[in-house]
């Protein structure tokens, strides 16, 4: 079904230090060709596009192996039904606004693959954390965050709505790769020069909870996630 998103786990559960991993990447590749999440004890960032799926970590990319393990994902297929040709270069804001202007509606989903020239991409890749997994909100302050000047690349991610914040990300979720597939991370910010956006809308959502007795037993009833999230992505 391509007008669904399959997603592991919640951004709430990363917040409270559920960072076990619970599905391979095998088995994500059974939900999608296309997504983002993060491994096994925060170790990193995932980026698939086209059905290859790759590791970035401090700054650099490599391919993931089938039995790795991810606490975090969220996957779909991706065909890329609207395309818009940006031939200038806009902020990360501006580059919403178009993003925006091609969305029928904030309240789907949307996968969205931007591919070209980039004048700057900003990126950090979570590092790997050791038991007691401290929450996300503390990893945050100390993420190391690299820079890329004039690079070609795609960035793949999603804008999910306002009122899915917890379960996911509100707002756009970038992650980055470069054309040569050797670096890249979680976007903080972004200037493209010349882009071929491409996105989907998707309006269907399976939600695989985590069932381990750590996501069980975690306190996830936070009184401002949205400022939590904000903090973290
Ligand atoms: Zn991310």
């Amino acid at each position: 079904m391509t007008s669904s998103i399959y997603q592991k786990s919640t951004m709430v559960a990363l917040l409270e230090g559920v960072y076990d991993g619970t599905i391979t990447k095998e088995e994500l590749s059974q939900k999608g060709d296309f997504g983002l999440g993060t491994f096994q004890a925060l170790d990193g960032e995932m980026l698939a596009v086209d059905g290859d799926f790759y590791h970035l970590r401090e700054g650099e990319a490599v391919k993931v192996h089938s039995k790795d393990i991810l606490p975090f994902a969220v996957m779909t297929y991706f065909k890329g039904r609207t395309e818009i040709n940006l031939d200038k270069v806009l902020t990360q804001k501006e580059l919403e606004q178009q993003l925006e202007a091609n969305m029928s509606s904030q309240n789907v989903f949307y996968a969205i693959k931007v591919e070209g020239a980039f004048q700057q991409v900003k990126t950090r890749t979570v590092a790997k954390q050791n038991k007691p997994y401290p929450p996300m909100t503390k990893v945050a302050e100390s993420q190391p965050v690299f820079e890329l000047e004039n690079v070609k690349g795609t960035m793949v991610g999603f804008f999910t709505p306002a009122y899915v914040a917890g379960i996911g990300v509100p707002g756009y979720h970038f992650h980055f790769i470069d054309e040569y597939k050797t670096a890249g991370g979680h976007v903080l910010d972004v200037t493209v020069e010349h882009v071929k956006i491409s996105l989907e809308e998707k309006t269907s959502l399976e939600l695989d909870l985590d069932n381990t007795q750590r996501f069980r037993n975690a306190d996830l009833d936070k009184e401002d996630i949205q400022k939590e999230i904000e903090e973290v992505e």
